[in-house]
């Protein structure tokens, strides 16, 4: 579904990405770890077109991403690939319910009332009926991620990319996103998750891929790079976080 060959981008003098490449097939998982400054967020903000890369391929099924120039050729890509950040984002003076409603109408133009419909199971989904009308503010870090990813799956997307999603928030609600996270995967969704959270990429990717300076420095089933890292620098970085 994904393939990206050899990409490179640098920003200003400082190249960030040296040639990196990479394939996900539907339905897959693959996690992305690496130290701070890796690449890591670069490389998914490449794959949906919020950064133009220099060199380099990038499909998304049958977008080809480095030839979409105009905002209007990106849009169809946008439709099909939804991004997760850290912060949700999320509009403070809508509910829960018409959080996840906008786009789908607003951008698409669909039917509100089947929105709503799809909407609310999106909401039991998550675990989170009871809050429909809830306003951002009054729910919790985690409940608001979980809307957040409620609203990326409202516009039906071939693709997840996460990043980072738990990295602000306090150890139990992390636990609710990263549960809600591990069932949309075991459903079948086609994602890439840059995680911090190393238990999480061990149970719950099909791949795991080490970037370090730019690079994919190696890329394995999660057993196997956890137990077993073959480069000197994906067992140093293992070394400090496990
Ligand atoms: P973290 O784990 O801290 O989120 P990361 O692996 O996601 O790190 P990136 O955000 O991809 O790292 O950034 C990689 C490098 O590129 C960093 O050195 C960063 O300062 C630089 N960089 C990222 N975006 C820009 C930009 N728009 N302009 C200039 N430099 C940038
Ligand atoms: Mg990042």
């Amino acid at each position: 579904l994904i393939e990206i060959d050899t990409i490179r981008k640098s920003f200003g003098d400082f190249q960030v990405l040296k040639g990196i490449s990479l394939s996900v097939q539907k339905g897959e998982a693959v996690c992305i770890i690496g130290p701070s400054g890796s690449g890591k967020s670069t490389i998914l903000r490449c794959i949906n077109g919020l950064i133009p890369i220099d060199e380099g391929f990038i499909r998304v099924g049958e977008h080809r991403v480095h030839e979409l120039k105009t905002e209007k050729q990106m849009r169809p890509l946008r439709h099909q690939v939804a991004m997760v950040f850290q912060q949700y984002n999320l509009f403070p003076h809508r509910t829960a319910l018409e959080n996840i409603m906008m786009a789908p109408v607003q951008v698409l133009g669909h039917d509100r009332a089947e929105v709503e419909d799809r909407a609310r199971k999106l909401l039991k989904k998550v675990r989170l009926s009871e809050k429909a009308d809830s306003y951002p503010g009054q729910l919790s870090g985690g409940q608001q991620q979980r809307v957040a990813i409620a609203r990326a799956l409202a516009m039906q997307p071939e693709v997840i990319l996460f990043d980072e999603v738990t990295a602000a928030l306090d150890p139990e609600t992390v636990k609710e996103v990263l549960f809600t996270i591990r069932e949309l995967v075991e459903d079948g969704l086609t994602c890439i998750l840059v995680t911090h959270e190393m238990k999480f990429a061990r149970d719950v990717s099909q791949r795991v891929c080490f970037t370090d300076r730019g690079l994919i420095v190696e890329s394995a089933p999660p057993a196997e790079l956890f137990d077993n890292p073959q480069d000197p620098r994906t067992r140093e970085f293992l070394g400090q976080v496990l």
